[in-house]
């Protein structure tokens, strides 16, 4: 079973700031390039989109940079293809959940069970 997240990454895409890099295979050249997996902007140079990912974008898919196939075929690579190659330095660690970012922070406390105080109304008469 293949879950993207279980994908290996690059960095996180200095264009969108919503997508991770990813390692991806043309098919007509074997090249493997960083592809964003939000917008589908591609860069050739791994090396250099790591250490800038603000860098300008080499290509965009479909579209290989390498061979210049228009409409060429791409696989991600997998986690288990990363670690078997000298890509594997590209590799970033897994993401650590920021503080502050992703958890909602609406202090709304939960009523708790059982604290519920039953209320008699005596009116006396
Ligand atoms: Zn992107
Ligand atoms: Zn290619």
């Amino acid at each position: 079973m293949k879950h993207p997240d279980q994908l290996p990454h690059i960095a996180l895409c200095g264009s969108c700031e919503q997508g991770l890099l990813r390692f991806m295979r043309c098919n007509s050249c074997t090249t493997v390039l960083a592809v964003c997996e939000e917008c589908e902007l591609v860069w050739l140079d791994i090396a250099a989109v790591k250490d800038d990912p603000h860098m300008p974008s080499s290509s965009a898919l479909p579209k290989c940079p390498a061979c210049h196939s228009k409409h060429a075929c791409w696989s991600w690579l997998t986690r288990e293809e990363t670690e078997g190659s000298s890509l594997v330095r590209y590799m970033a660690q897994p993401l650590d959940p920021a503080p502050g970012t992703q958890v909602p922070d609406n202090g709304t406390p939960d009523p708790e069970p059982g604290s519920q105080q039953p209320k008699h109304r005596s009116t006396g008469r």
